[in-house]
Formats: C-alpha cells, structure tokens, sequence
C-alpha cells in the first residue's frame, strides 16, 4: 500500500503539479517563496522516487512471508538501488557544477581581455566588476562564480538611458548576490538524473524565470518599476536580461530546442514587462501561504506516508538477541 501511495505521489509530484504549477499565475506574485515551493516539490519527487525503491521490496517480502534471510538480501538490494538514485544525482550536481564553472571562468577571461573595466558612476558600490564589450546588440547579463561579472554592451549603453542602465545593473548584481546560478544549476542536475520518460524541463523553465521575477523586484525596489521595464523592451534581442542563456547549456540540445516549442524568452520577457506595469502590491499573506505550502509538501508524505510504514516494518523485525 506505502509502496503504491509513494508511487502515486512521486509520479504526481514529478508530472502533474509541475504543469499545474507553471501554469498558475500566483507564483508571479510570490516569486520566491514560488522558487522555495519548486525546490520542494522536486526534493518531494526525489525523496518518493528513493521511498519507492525502499519500500516496495520490503512490502513484498512480507507480503510473501519467505523468511529472514530472503529479506536480509533484498533490503540490501534496495538499499544499493536507493545508493544508486542518490549517486547519480550527486554525480550529475557535480558535472553540472564543474562544466558551468569551467564554462564561466573562459567566459570572464574573454570579458576581461576584450572588454573595457568600467569604473565610473555605473560601477555599483561592492558590487561585482562591471565590463562593457563592444557589440551591435544590446546585450546585459551576469557572469556568477568566484569572480563574478556584470557585462554590458556599448549598443545598451547607447540605446538605454542612464536610469534604464542602473535598473538593469540592479537586476544583474540581485542575481550574482542570490546566487541565481546556483539554483538554477541544482534544477539542471536533477533535470538530467531523472530517467528520460520522467523527465521534465518545465521545473527548470519556470524556475528560471521567477528568478527574473525576484531580480525584477530587486531593480523595482531600487529604481521603480518603470526604467526596467521601459529596458527590457529595448533590449527585445535574444541576448538579453537573463539568466537563461546560463543554464540550457546543460539541458543538451534536444532541451534547448524544445524549450523553444511552448514558451519562448520573448513570451517570458512580456510576462516580466506586464508585471512591471502593474502596480506592486505588498503579498505578506500569499508569500507566507506560499511558503507554508512548500513545507507541507515535504514534511506531509513523510508524516503521513513513510512513518506509518516505517513503524510497521519495525515492528515487525525479529527481536535481536540479548535486547
Ligand atoms: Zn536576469
């Protein structure tokens, strides 16, 4: 029966709430605690998926009573099996880390050889170096890491105003403080451990652009809403204000395309333009509701679904001798 429930519910949490959950429009007004509730959803689906293959041989042994040693071997069994799940997504969190790291690194080393340090008025106080390449597109994005950048394009400096400038150079410095990176690389590694049949970039997807969302709202708070989102029309090119360009590279490029098929960054750039407009309302109540949610979805399975059968299977060892 746990077996079945742990089943239904990794299946649920890994293919149908991510599809409800990107198409709901709340998660725009809460976008961070919305980042914390994706995080937990996909931890859900993991935990359930390793719950499965730790449970389902035990039920079964006991189902078909075949005696202490029989049951000492398959819990073992499972036991590998459930090493294994979690090896290979320690593996894959690794590579996507090492290859995103190494891609950065070159990526700043070119930025510094061929771009200009800027160290002027645009230069924000402890914020990361700003460098300014020399290019026909408008072009603004963030290189995290141990030496993270900002860089900007000589065609952005000429086609935003100096306010529209600072609103964008907020929103790339929130990302780099936050570690936006960071999130997004744990979505890619799951992305890519999970079996292809249940594998789904729609996480990814939406997680990626609440996180522009939550940067929006850090250039909101700084500068108003009206330079960034005045900024993001101007910059309407595919190299643009976002962190996207920074993790599909590990989607491979079946990923990258089909991402194109359903939402495209100009869809994402509209949904982000339309938000700015509207006017800012304070969301304690759905941020907090948002948030207790996120809880929910993991310490609730575990109460109601893992403990029960965990009592149970207890129980039902053999008394250890001298105990
Ligand atoms: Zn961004």
């Amino acid at each position: 029966m746990t077996t079945l429930l742990l089943g239904g519910l990794g299946l649920g949490l890994s293919l149908l709430v991510p599809e409800v959950l990107a198409r709901a429009r709340w998660t725009a007004r809460a976008p961070g605690p919305s980042v914390v509730l994706w995080q937990a959803v996909t931890l859900a689906s993991v935990l359930s998926a390793v719950g499965v293959v730790l449970v389902a041989p035990e039920e079964l042994v006991r189902a078909l009573d075949t005696g202490p040693d029989v049951e000492a071997w398959v819990l073992v069994g499972a036991l590998a099996v459930a090493g294994l799940i979690v090896a290979r997504l320690v593996w894959s969190t690794a590579g996507v880390l090492l290859r995103s790291q190494r891609r950065r690194a070159r990526h700043a080393d070119l930025v510094d050889l061929l771009g200009r340090a800027e160290t002027g008025a645009l230069q924000h106080p402890g914020g990361a170096p700003l460098r300014v390449l020399d290019g026909p597109l408008p072009l603004a994005y963030c290189l995290p890491g141990r030496a993270p950048r900002v860089v900007l394009s000589g065609a952005a400096l000429q086609a935003l105003t100096a306010e529209q400038v600072q609103a964008v150079l907020t929103h790339e410095q929130a990302h780099l403080r936050a570690r936006h990176d960071l999130v997004l690389e744990s979505f890619t590694a799951v992305y890519q451990a999970v079996p292809r049949p249940l594998r789904s970039r729609v996480p990814l997807e939406s997680v990626s652009l609440l996180l522009e969302m939550v940067a929006d709202d850090a250039a909101r708070a700084r500068c108003g809403p009206a330079p960034l989102a005045s900024a993001l029309c101007a910059m309407s090119t595919d190299g643009d204000l976002s962190t996207h360009n920074l993790s599909t590279h590990d989607l491979g490029p079946a990923g990258r395309a089909a991402r194109r098929h359903d939402r495209t960054p100009q869809d994402d750039r509209r949904r982000r333009v339309g938000r700015l407009q509207r006017p800012a309302t304070a969301e304690g109540s759905l941020r907090a509701s948002v948030l207790a949610l996120a809880v929910a979805v993991l310490v609730l399975p575990t109460a109601f679904v893992v403990a029960p059968w965990l009592a149970q299977a207890l129980a039902s060892l053999p008394p250890l001798p001298g105990w």
